[in-house]
């Protein structure tokens, strides 16, 4: 089914209350939000369907890491109560038809301009609008601008020497091909060893007649054991979904499961080893819930790492390959990899690894790659390169605030905002998940959510006082992003290069993006802001009404006091995984 179901207009500009950039289940559910208020929307979007993330990476073995029960929208009962997830974590295919399906239930389409990208936004001072330009060469107005462009929708593309002249098959796992790949009797060459690598590799070893992986930096998995959802669990969980979503939003990361807050050092070695078996046979991101202090104690990290590193050289059959693949670095520093199978496809005689952690790859040949003096042969080479994050979507667009000021230059020292919400000089616009809030640390889908529900509670305040326009003040937004740096400061995480510095694209300032400060504590801060009349903000008219809880109210948990002692929120010790 094509889904485009807006025709651009390209000879006249289009006035809109709202315009929302991207259609993933940020951009979806702002459109669904706004409309309820009544407002005029219309979300331009680069792909040819709705679903961001489950659009654009469609690589062979792409997934949830997430449990699919807790990584769905939960804002229609009816809705949750209606899908039916198949497996424990959700396989790219299902998600995406989640996402469409969302948007032929809500009949989202028709506001939604798909195939266009936006590549311009101007902040008009005078008629106190956005200017928005597209790639199609349209033009529209809107009051509000808001960005669901995504934290990881910018494709990193690094460059190597002698690209131009290789002259076999090109792909990136997030900008994978529509029709299905076949790789059967070819040389695959894969750059790259993060989820999206950990992921694809396993899946596509066994058709290949030769992979070879391209490994720079090591990182650690923990087993997914997928597997089909179980009915009896499906069914408790449907018994009372808004008390599960609810006990979610409790957590720090936005989703349940079981959390040990005693500290590591705490238990002797041999309790260590039965609780830390007990995490990996249950798998995943919640491995990091094994003890409270692993993202804050060297010491107590080290004893993960060496219990990970024994489960590599348990599962990689020659000591040499096992050893590259250990990594020498905190456990769970960068983005946790849950995996099926990784390790062992290793063990297949026709599956190599590169160590180019100290010589980089050398170049590309025609037809090839080559690195440590050798030329590996490949048919296809896949980049697993990752994404230019949380800031990449931004700085393919030139937006322009007050006093032609652009957020490029704002942001050139690293990204400058208030609860990664709205932006000092950028009146009326608004960043779904932008730097500064927890987004990437959290479960997403309920950092989307939340966000989504606040704009519109903010929107449809402005309007209940006759306000044209709001926007953070510089003191205030300069605070936050302080706070943003000392509660990273705290956890280990700020330690390694990882793409939450920015580290994987050269030349990029290295800052701490996302908030880790969890994700309850950070709803508190929105709420106390709003229900303060939006403090931290300017409007420009005077609050003659204190402004109303419409789509915030579900938002009001606080943190689990079985995952956190006060103490532990005071000192900013918030473990995310
Ligand atoms: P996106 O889904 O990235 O959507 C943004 C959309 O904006 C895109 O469709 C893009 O084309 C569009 N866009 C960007 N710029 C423009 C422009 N200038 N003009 C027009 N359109 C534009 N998170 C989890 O919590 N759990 C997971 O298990 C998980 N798995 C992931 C797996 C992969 C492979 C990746 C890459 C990310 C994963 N994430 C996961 C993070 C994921 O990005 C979010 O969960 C979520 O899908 C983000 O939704 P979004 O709408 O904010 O952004
Ligand atoms: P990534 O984690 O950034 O991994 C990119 C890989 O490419 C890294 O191994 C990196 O090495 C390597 N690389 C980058 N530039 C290189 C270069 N010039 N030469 C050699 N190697 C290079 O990207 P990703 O795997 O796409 O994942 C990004 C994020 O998306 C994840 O962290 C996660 O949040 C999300 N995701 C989730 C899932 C899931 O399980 N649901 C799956 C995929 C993605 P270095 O480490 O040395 O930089």
């Amino acid at each position: 089914m094509t889904a485009t179901a807006v025709p651009t207009d390209e000879s006249r500009t289009e006035r809109f209350d709202a315009v929302i950039v991207g259609a993933g289940f940020a951009g979806m559910y702002m459109l669904h939000c706004l409309r309820k208020l009544g407002l005029s929307a219309r979300v331009f979007e680069a792909g040819s369907d709705v679903g961001g993330t489950w659009y654009w990476n469609r690589y062979p073995g792409a997934r949830c890491d997430i449990e699919s029960l807790q990584y769905s929208y939960s804002f229609s009962e009816e809705l949750d109560q209606d899908w039916e997830w198949t497996e424990k974590y959700a396989p790219q295919p299902e998600i995406l038809a989640y996402a469409r399906h969302v948007a032929d239930r809500f009949d989202l389409r028709r506001d939604i301009c798909f195939d266009t990208r936006v590549t311009a936004l101007a902040f008009d001072e005078a008629a106190k609008r956005w200017d928005v330009g597209t790639d199609r060469g349209g033009r529209c107005s809107a009051q509000f601008c808001i960005m669901a462009v995504g934290c990881l929708s910018a494709a990193n593309h690094p460059h190597f020497e002698g690209f131009e002249d290789y002259r076999g098959e090109v792909l990136h796992t997030g900008e994978w091909p529509h029709e299905p790949v076949d790789f059967t009797g070819k040389r695959v060459a894969v750059i790259g060893t993060g989820s999206s690598a950990i992921q694809s590799i396993p899946v596509m070893a066994p058709e290949a007649a030769a992979l070879t992986v391209f490994q720079r930096t090591p990182n650690y998995a923990v087993p997914a054991w997928n597997a089909p959802l179980d009915p009896n669990l499906v069914r408790e969980v449907k018994a009372d979904y808004p008390g599960f979503r609810a006990k979610a939003r409790s957590r720090p990361t936005g989703f349940y499961f079981p959390y040990n807050t005693r500290p590591a050092l705490a238990s002797t070695p041999e309790e260590r080893r039965r609780q830390y078996e007990e995490c990996w046979e249950r798998g995943g991101l919640p491995f990091l819930g094994a003890f409270g202090d692993l993202l804050f104690d060297k010491e107590a990290n080290d004893t993960a790492a060496d219990f990970a590193r024994e489960k590599i050289r348990e599962r990689v059959d020659d000591p040499g390959t096992a050893e590259l693949l250990c990594p020498d670095n905190v456990f769970g520093c960068k983005r946790l990899c849950v995996d099926t199978g990784y390790y062992e496809t290793y063990n297949l005689d026709h599956v190599t690894l590169v160590d180019i952690s100290t010589r980089p790859i050398e170049r590309f040949t025609a037809g090839g790659v080559v690195a440590q003096g050798v030329e590996y042969p490949a048919d296809t080479v896949v980049f697993a390169t990752g994404f230019a994050a949380m800031t990449g979507s931004f700085d393919r667009i030139r937006i322009t605030g007050r006093d032609g000021l652009t957020l490029a230059e704002k942001w050139r020292a690293g990204p400058q905002n208030y609860l990664g919400l709205a932006v000092a000089g950028f009146p009326n616009l608004f960043t779904i998940t932008g730097p500064g809030s927890p987004s990437v640390l959290a479960n997403m889908l309920p950092t989307i959510e939340q966000h989504v529900d606040w704009i519109a509670d903010c929107v449809a305040h402005m309007r209940d006082i006759g306000a044209r326009t709001i926007e953070a003040q510089e003191g205030d937004e300069e605070a936050w992003v302080a706070h943003v740096a000392d509660v990273a400061s705290i956890s280990l995480r700020s330690t390694c290069s990882s793409w939450y510095v920015g580290a994987n694209i050269p030349g990029r300032p290295r800052v701490f993006m996302p908030y880790i400060g969890g994700f309850p504590v950070y709803v508190q801060k929105c709420n106390e802001v709003l229900a303060a009349g939006f403090a931290g903000f300017v409007l420009d008219a005077p609050a003659s009404a204190p402004p109303r809880v419409r789509f915030t109210e579900r938002w009001q948990e606080a943190l689990d006091p079985d995952v956190l002692s006060p103490a532990d929120i005071a000192a900013g010790r918030i473990p995310i995984v």
